[in-house]
């Protein structure tokens, strides 16, 4: 077996890293402070390739993981655009479809949302109540959605509908008169440089909108959270890496006790377990691309894939906080900002109960139901 990654991966990889170092982290902190989602990053992420859904798998992780490093709301905006929206359209859309949108969305000259969650319908998908019926010259959908990322700046939003045939997708330009979007109410514990919406439908569509036939909705919705997750889990080994990073900086500038804090055992413990979470959550990432890159089933990867990898983000940036001590319980250190950005990783495309979920229903042999989650 051999690791080591192919020229072409690591090219895109330092594609990606040089473009985090220079465009991404110089800007990273103020975005979360103020909430601002920066549109002109857009077509620079686009520019140089990054939003391109035919890239391979193990490709788009590793974009995840470098751009995850430094800014998850970044990192999440790719995954949605690409992952959730690109994927979807070539995989599910007409020819019309694909060209009226695939190249915008690959250039960053249009943003795409993914529009699954409702306020009575997170995790269990099939209960969605957004209402598409047909009419004389095409359909007409009503409803609402929430939390959806992209969905106050997006240009176009694959919009998932109760129809007669069962649950449908549907193409949707958010210039339709009657497609209402808001801020979310609150404020969001992390991904706070992201743009998540509440959308308010109540739109007449052409009779040509669904994506796929009307009725599959819910294998289009899988399908791309096949790919997003892949982008999640990815974005949160990049958090990792980072805390890993800034802890070892930390531990060996730090001095107490007339001593490195980083010569203490219980700081040294710490740093080992974060390393190895990191390579062990690098490891599932990889073997969740290579499988999709294969053409094979790689479910039960990826579910393991984004749960280790959230929850191992989660316990390095929490580790990394401890070990800053009181300089890590304020933003002038970014490793607050990756514990709250990755809290909101293990809750979004399929909580860690549902990736538990996954890895049960396989293990027992029961693979019926809905847990799925947008
Ligand atoms: C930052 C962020 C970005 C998001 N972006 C998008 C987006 O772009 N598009 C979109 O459509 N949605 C988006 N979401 C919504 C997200 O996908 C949902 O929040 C998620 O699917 C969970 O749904 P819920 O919040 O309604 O929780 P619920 O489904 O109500 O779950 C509540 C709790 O019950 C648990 N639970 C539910 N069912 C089961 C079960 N079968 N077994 C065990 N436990 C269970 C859950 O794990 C959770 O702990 C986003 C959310 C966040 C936080």
């Amino acid at each position: 077996m051999d690791l080591r990654l192919e020229p072409e991966l690591l090219q895109i990889a330092a594609r990606a890293r040089r473009l985090a170092e220079e465009r991404l982290a110089p800007r990273a902190r103020r975005s979360d402070e103020e909430g601002i989602f920066d549109r002109d990053l857009v077509p620079q992420l686009g520019a140089a390739g990054l939003l391109d859904d035919r890239l391979s798998a193990q490709a788009t992780a590793l974009i995840a993981e470098e751009l995850g490093r430094v800014d998850s709301s970044v990192r999440g905006f790719v995954t949605v655009q690409a992952g959730l929206v690109g994927h979807c359209l070539a995989d599910w859309g007409t020819e019309a479809q694909k060209e009226a949108w695939l190249h915008r969305l690959r250039a960053g000259e249009a943003i795409g949302c993914y529009a699954l969650t409702e306020p009575e319908a997170g995790t269990d998908a099939r209960s969605i109540t957004t209402r598409a019926t047909r009419t004389d010259d095409g359909w007409r959908l009503k409803g609402e959605k929430h939390w959806i990322t992209n969905g106050g700046v997006a240009d176009l939003g694959l919009v998932f509908a109760r129809a007669d045939e069962g649950l449908s997708a549907f193409v949707v330009p958010t210039s339709t008169p009657g497609f209402e979007r808001m801020p979310m109410p609150g404020r969001e514990l992390g991904h706070r440089g992201s743009n998540h919406a509440v959308l308010r439908l109540e739109v007449a569509l052409p009779v040509d909108a669904p994506l796929g036939e009307p009725g599959q909705g819910f294998k289009v919705a899988m399908s791309a959270l096949g790919h997003g997750r892949l982008g999640v889990a990815a974005g949160a080994v990049g958090v990792l890496q980072a805390c890993l990073e800034a802890t070892v900086d930390f531990a060996r500038r730090r001095r107490q006790f007339g001593q490195r804090i980083g010569d203490f055992g219980m700081i040294q413990a710490a740093l080992a377990d974060m390393a190895t979470d990191l390579a062990a959550g690098r490891l599932l990432v990889r073997q969740a691309a290579w499988l999709r890159d294969a053409g094979e089933d790689n479910a039960q990867a990826l579910a393991m894939a984004k749960l280790f990898c959230t929850e191992a983000a989660l316990r390095g940036a929490d580790q990394a906080i401890l070990i800053h001590g009181a300089r890590g319980y304020s933003n002038e250190y970014a490793v607050e900002r990756y514990w709250r950005d990755a809290k909101g990783m293990q809750i979004y495309e399929g909580t860690a109960h549902v990736q538990r979920v996954i890895l049960a229903r396989q293990l027992l042999g029961r693979d019926e139901g809905g847990a799925s989650g947008g």
